[in-house]
């Protein structure tokens, strides 16, 4: 199997630019730790809040290494601190990364998957900065998370802060009130996606609201809906969009709501008809994909079976088969008795990954451009070797801990979401 990046560094340059969305992928993600940005590919638009985590210079000796001596010494580091280390890997991950991970899966099953090692004194989280404070919330009080490099953030988080949200919960009080209806609903429920900041998730835990991932979003707002007239979903809007029309709330009762204008740029009557606030935030990965692939995909692969992530467009789930969050993907596939072509929308280093590991499919990805999530693809072998070594010399470095005060809040809200349990299940 040829990895993402062995794929990248293979273009020559003078393609590059048609074939990946930044020839600047190429480099070793060093190369950007010291600028204010999300790095080369699909994030690069978009704007790295002020007080985002930067990652300081990686040591020399891990940039000038060979990617062969950078996997012994990563392996020789994992096995001198055995048990005492864990290593989570994203789905989303480099396959450099991947191959020294003891659990892969999504954000919340790694979180999960950490609880089931307690011998692990530190929690290696390959994977992004709300994912890391997830496992730190959930983790024992003697347990460490490590986060190999502090740029990796997710710019979908990065679009809902505590700031603004609480800004639109005061102004949303001024027109809702806060008193229960006649059936004993509070005027709205804040419901946060697990890609959100440990702030966010404790706003939640303090305001009768919960968290939800790709997998249980339906299951939540049923929640949600039986405790409140409406929802204000954040960050993701395609998520909580998908979610709630698939639910038949019409559209026209889910106004966007937009933290640079007064009201979220509504009248008051439009707020208070509102079924589902969305925010405005988007996954700068999944909002690439597009009809038009779909549609090309259908034409020079008839038959084909197309699943896409819901953080993808409306128009894009809509013109899909299927559509369900990487684990539903990833059963999907596995299920599929015959031999099958999928068209998958969602990050490509899972999609290829699938690939390489069900040869009896056909699988690719719908987007013909190489563009690996950003932030993700700054976890590179060079900074897994650093802070293994680093732990093996008895230092923490990029320790991710959220503060007990908010972490308190955030557990309430993931409880909450625990107990919410899909009517199917
Ligand atoms: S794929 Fe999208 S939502 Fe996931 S970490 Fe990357 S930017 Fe964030």
């Amino acid at each position: 199997m040829t990895s993402v990046a062995t794929l990248i560094a293979s273009i020559p340059s003078s393609v590059a630019s048609e074939q990946t969305c930044s020839p600047a992928l190429a480099a070793g993600p060093w190369t950007f730790d010291q600028a204010p940005g999300y790095g080369p590919g699909a994030s690069l638009g978009d704007v790295l809040p002020t007080g985002s985590p930067r990652q300081g210079s990686l040591p020399e000796e891990y940039r000038n290494e060979t990617n062969e001596r950078l996997h012994e010494r990563i392996r020789a580091a994992k096995a001198t601190l055995g048990d005492r280390v864990v290593i989570l890997g994203h789905f989303y991950q480099r396959d450099e990364i991947v191959e020294h991970a003891d659990f892969l899966g999504d954000s919340f099953q790694l979180a999960n998957a950490a609880l089931t090692r307690p011998d692990a004194e530190t929690i290696v989280f390959c994977g992004v900065h709300f994912m890391a404070e997830t496992a730190d919330i959930l983790a024992r009080d003697d347990q460490r998370v490590v986060l190999p490099n502090l740029a990796a953030g997710c710019s979908m988080a990065d679009m809902a802060d505590i700031d603004s949200v609480t800004e639109c919960w005061e102004e949303l009080a001024s027109i809702y009130g806060t008193e229960p209806d006649a059936d004993g609903r509070v005027p709205v429920i804040p419901v946060t996606y697990m890609n959100s900041s440990a702030a966010l998730k404790a706003f939640c835990g303090a305001h009768g609201g919960i968290v939800c991932t790709s997998s249980n979003a339906e299951t939540v707002l049923e929640w949600a809906f039986e405790r409140g007239q409406r929802v204000l979903f954040f960050p993701d809007q395609h998520l909580g969009r998908n979610t709630a029309k698939a639910m038949g709330v019409p559209l026209e009762l889910m106004p966007m709501w937009n933290p640079r204008k007064a009201l979220g740029g509504h009248d008051e009557q439009t707020l208070l008809d509102a079924r589902v606030l969305l925010w405005h935030g988007f996954c700068s990965v999944h909002k690439r994909f597009t009809v038009d692939q779909i549609d090309r995909a259908r034409l020079e692969h008839p038959g084909v079976r197309v699943i896409v992530h819901p953080e993808c467009p409306m128009p894009v789930v809509d013109a899909a088969d299927e559509y369900g969050s990487t684990d539903y993907i990833r059963k999907a596939v596995a299920a599929a008795d015959e031999p099958t072509t999928f068209a998958i929308g969602t990050e490509i280093n899972m999609v290829n990954r699938l690939a390489a590991e069900f040869p009896q499919h056909t699988i690719f990805c719908l987007d013909p451009v190489i563009c690996p999530c950003s932030t993700m693809y700054r976890i590179h072998p060079g900074y897994l070797a650093w802070v293994l070594e680093e732990l093996v010399a008895g230092n923490t470095v990029n320790r991710i801990e959220v503060d007990d005060r908010v972490a308190v809040d955030a557990r309430v809200a993931l409880e909450r979401m625990l107990a919410a349990k899909p009517k199917a299940d």
